[in-house]
């Protein structure tokens, strides 16, 4: 099973939570860290991903792979949940998931309240 989590304001709220998580899955389950980043920083890009996979480790957070979706970050957002056959998807934004329930439709959404 494939399990998707948004990065900034979902594991960056609170990296406890989702440590635990990711802590105690078994080998059949994979953790895709589905973040996003702005044309601006298309540059940057590398920078960004080391930053990101940095702060995972550091957290402790389980992950299999880490992916930057560019804009329009919904469509690719769930174009690769599609892609990588994404089970469930937790994000902070609804925009985000209601693109992803409408082009990749065996994802369940669940929505992350910050706090
Ligand atoms: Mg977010």
């Amino acid at each position: 099973m494939n399990i998707g989590i948004d990065f900034d304001n979902t594991i960056t709220d609170n990296p406890g939570l989702f440590r635990e998580l990711t802590a105690g899955l078994s080998k059949n389950n994979h953790i895709y860290i589905i973040s996003s980043y702005e044309k601006a920083e298309e540059t940057l890009i590398e920078e960004i991903s080391s930053e990101k996979t940095r702060m995972l480790n550091e957290w402790g957070i389980n992950f299999k792979e880490l992916y930057l979706a560019p804009e329009p970050v919904p469509e690719s957002k769930a174009a690769y949940c599609k892609k990588k056959n994404i089970v469930l998807m937790i994000d902070d934004l609804q925009e985000n998931l209601s693109k992803i329930m409408e082009i990749s439709t065996d994802t369940v959404c669940m929505r992350y309240l910050s706090t």
